[in-house]
């Protein structure tokens, strides 16, 4: 039996399942994702880095599904968090406190207590605010929290403006030369030990030479640190690393890594890694169903059932998705097609200009690569219910997360007193 998303006949499966069934069985829009390939990609990563020992924390906002998040714990995975609810959500998951990273630039004190009582790994500090905040929380609590100062390399990643991080005008990180001195007063601060320095410069990098850049920036001080005293045992080295959607070429596993390779190897500095959308893009579709095709006054629509509050990334990132008939396509003439949703905004498509075989009323279709910052980034604009997410594992198919109701989407709400109900 085939593995992952393929075609049988010319109609689209996930693994032993045809997707036109679980359309059938679970209605539309719905998310789909593959445990096999999921596993693949972890099993994959994991072989190609085993020479550094990596501690690999799975950064969870690219998909935070328990299903999800359970297939790499299973395996052994760390977690990257970037808030309380996903600490909470790696927790519920199976991942051992000792292997969660907390990233992010605002963590509240609140949130700070939650991870350190807990015994996280590392908290990654993007600022001296956050550090002093920091041990003020750990002094308080009388414990002391591993930190890694997240750097700020200064290096283009050549991705998209929006997810660009290690540049000095983004608001991630903290300047080298300033890391240097904060590192160094820090050494006496009570309720702090300064254990990593830590690098993510970016998502979706396709490139290999901003990541040789960052890492040598780094692990270079952290060199001259270690010499100063400062008791750094660990490099992070953050994730990004870009997938297909259409025709990038991203560095194979083995460039990245021997990237990755080149800088820590012979230093005596252990290793974090924290892939998100590497791991998850491949394993998942959004499947819709065409509600309408339209012709308009200077284009061909095909409007789905699903929208930007499904899948936001086209709309917010201008990002290219693969869309494809379930169905085994029409032969004959292609056509153009701006792919859209229903919400009432000219910004709500998922391709523009789009050459598809012919699509008609009801058709299927699956949004490639889909299983990264796809649910995650879903919203209820408009007054449209979370879709539901389904794992494929052979011809076994669960529903991992219920189709939200409408009611318990007013059940959200209530009215104030005063108000006559
Ligand atoms: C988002 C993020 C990641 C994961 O990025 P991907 O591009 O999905 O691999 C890793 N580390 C940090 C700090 C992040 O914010």
């Amino acid at each position: 039996m085939s593995a992952g998303f393929h075609r049988r006949a010319g109609a689209l499966w996930c693994d032993g399942v045809p997707l036109a069934r679980l359309a059938r069985d679970h209605g539309t829009p719905a998310w789909v994702y593959s445990q096999s390939v999921l596993e693949t990609r972890w099993k994959t990563f994991a072989a190609a880095l085993a020479d550094l020992d990596p501690t690999i924390c799975y950064a969870l906002k690219a998909n935070s599904n328990q299903a999800v998040i359970r297939t790499f714990a299973n395996l052994g995975a760390g977690a990257d968090i970037v808030s309380i609810g996903e600490f909470a959500r790696a927790r519920a998951a199976g991942v051992p406190a000792k292997k969660i990273v907390f990233a992010g630039v605002g963590k509240t004190p609140a949130e700070m207590a939650v991870a350190l009582k807990a015994g996280i790994l590392q908290f990654n500090v993007e600022s001296e605010p956050e550090l002093a905040a920091l041990a003020q929380v750990a002094q308080s609590l009388g414990r002391t929290a591993s930190v890694a100062l997240r750097v700020n390399p200064d290096v283009d990643a050549k991705t998209h403006r929006k997810i660009t991080t290690g540049k000095s005008e983004n608001k991630f990180g903290i300047a080298l030369a300033h890391a240097r001195e904060m590192a160094l007063a820090s050494r006496r601060t009570k309720g702090i030990r300064i254990e990593a320095l830590a690098t993510h410069i970016g998502s979706q990098i396709t490139d290999v030479t901003p990541y040789r850049a960052a890492f040598a920036r780094v692990a270079g001080l952290a060199k001259d640190l270690r010499a100063e005293g400062v008791g750094l045992t660990r490099l992070d080295f953050g994730g990004g690393l870009g997938v297909v959607y259409r025709n990038e070429t991203p560095p194979d596993l083995s460039a990245y890594a021997a990237a990755v390779r080149a800088a820590v190897k012979g230093t005596g500095f252990g290793l974090v890694l924290e892939p998100g959308r590497w791991m998850v893009a491949d394993a998942g579709v959004l499947l819709a169903r065409v509600v309408y095709v339209k012709h308009g006054g200077a284009k061909r629509f095909a409007i789905l059932d699903a929208a930007m509050n499904d899948l936001i990334r086209p709309t917010l990132y201008e990002a290219w998705m693969a869309v494809e008939p379930v169905a085994k396509p029409r032969a004959g003439a292609r056509r153009a097609y701006d792919i859209v949703g229903p919400v009432c905004e000219s910004g709500d498509y998922i391709a523009l200009g789009r050459d598809m075989p012919r699509l008609a009323d009801g058709d299927l279709v699956a949004i490639r690569q889909a299983g990264a910052y796809g649910a995650v980034m879903s919203s209820t604009y408009n007054a449209r219910p979370l879709a539901p997410e389904l794992l494929v594992k052979g011809r076994n198919v669960a529903v991992v997360r219920e189709r939200q109701t409408v009611e318990a989407l007013i059940a959200l709400d209530r009215p104030a007193p005063w108000q006559r109900r």
